[in-house]
């Protein structure tokens, strides 16, 4: 089975492609424009896998597209590329209409004009999975309430809108064109090769630099956390599995605050590597100014992936959180370089502040 998935060198795109790549059944290409969010670091494990390869492109060269289609046979596409971080839409919201908008239509018509191609045999394999998020859902409150498949979209962020925008694309195409669609919307995740300005890694890397851990609010707001790895075998999963037509919610039932994930990490660094003086790393959790628009609560109603496909998540957060905080203690040659060079630490907290 041959896969095409875009976005493959960021966060979620890298464990997808490893994590695909680990069947010797599938080959794997793997489309990315290289952003700032980009990093073929994230693949060395199977840079050289006789089953992967990799294509320099942006998602909106509709030509290109349709020639990897052809060139390497593709049964399966999964469309992760995106512009993901909820920040920078707030700051610059040009790009995520362009990629996440624009860039979902063109790989839709591309995907369309290859599929139509097709002999019958292989028209009835193909599958184009779009992977979404279940902030398209907008803002639940502290105390009620959970997002089914069946939950109206009403999103709040120039982040959450374009992808609001590309999920109402996909099945568009699937009702107007017969396109065989999928689609998937997951909760926030977290694990190893996160890029350096997300809550996470953000707080264990500040915290190791003894820089401010910064809280948005008074960090009441509320996400659901999946480690990425889960999210990752359930993406393989919807996408060879999924019924045509469908969309599954994906998430890790771990619904915690923002202050208690940061809290949380705190304490797991005090055990794994103490501050001097028996000085606490909670003592650098500094509250800023909330994100415009900061959605209270997402949660997610993951029971019909469970119920249908027999996926579960397998990393319980407490796990999963102590497993990525030693992954970034373990792996400074990935995170240093950005840090350093590309991105610094404190520009997010600048922001915050402004
Ligand atoms: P990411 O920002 O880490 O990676 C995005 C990748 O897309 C990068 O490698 C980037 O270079 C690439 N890209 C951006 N614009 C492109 C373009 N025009 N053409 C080709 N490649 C381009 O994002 P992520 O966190 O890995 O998220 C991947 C997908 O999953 C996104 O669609 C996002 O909306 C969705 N999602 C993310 C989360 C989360 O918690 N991170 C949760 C649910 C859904």
């Amino acid at each position: 089975m041959n896969f095409l998935v875009t976005g493959g060198a960021g966060f979620i795109g890298s464990a997808v492609c490893r994590h695909l790549c680990g069947n010797p059944a599938y080959r794997v290409t793997n489309i990315d424009k290289l952003t700032y969010a980009g990093n073929l670091a994230s693949l060395r494990s199977i840079e050289n896998a006789h089953n992967y390869r990799f294509v320099h492109a942006d998602i909106c060269d509709d030509r290109t597209i349709l020639e990897v289609l052809h060139h390497d046979d593709i049964d399966i596409v999964m469309h992760l590329a995106a512009e993901s971080h909820v920040d920078r839409s707030i700051d610059g919201p040009g790009a995520f209409i362009e990629t996440n908008i624009v860039g979902t239509y063109r790989m839709l018509n591309s995907a369309l004009e290859y599929w139509r191609g097709l002999p019958d045999v292989k028209k009835g394999q193909f599958r184009f999975h779009h992977v979404s998020t279940d902030e398209v859902f907008g803002d639940l409150p502290f105390d009620s309430g959970i997002f089914t498949e069946q939950t109206p979209y009403a999103p709040s962020s120039p982040y959450s809108a374009s992808k609001a925008a590309s999920d109402h694309l996909v099945r568009a195409w699937h009702d107007t064109y017969g396109l065989p669609v999928v689609l998937s919307n997951c909760s926030n995740n977290y694990g190893p090769f996160h890029f350096p300005e997300k809550l996470i890694p953000l707080v264990i890397l500040n915290a190791l630099d003894e820089k401010p851990l910064p809280v948005y609010g008074a960090g009441a707001n509320v996400r659901d956390w999946l480690f990425v790895e889960d999210h990752a075998r359930a993406l393989a999963i919807v996408a060879t599995r999924g019924v045509v037509g469908e969309s599954y919610n994906v998430g890790g039932g771990s619904e915690r605050t923002n202050l208690a994930v940061v809290q949380a990490i705190c304490d797991i660094l005090d055990n794994r590597r103490p501050r001097p003086a028996g000085r606490r790393y909670r003592d650098l959790i500094t509250f800023v100014t909330d994100r415009p628009g900061h959605d209270r609560r997402y949660a997610v109603d993951a029971s019909k992936i469970e119920r249908d496909l027999g996926w579960k998540p397998r990393e319980s957060f407490d796990s999963g959180l102590a497993r990525t905080v030693d992954w970034y203690l373990q792996n400074e040659w990935w995170w240093g370089p950005i840090r350093s060079e590309r991105y610094a630490g404190e520009r997010l907290g600048e922001a915050r502040k402004g």
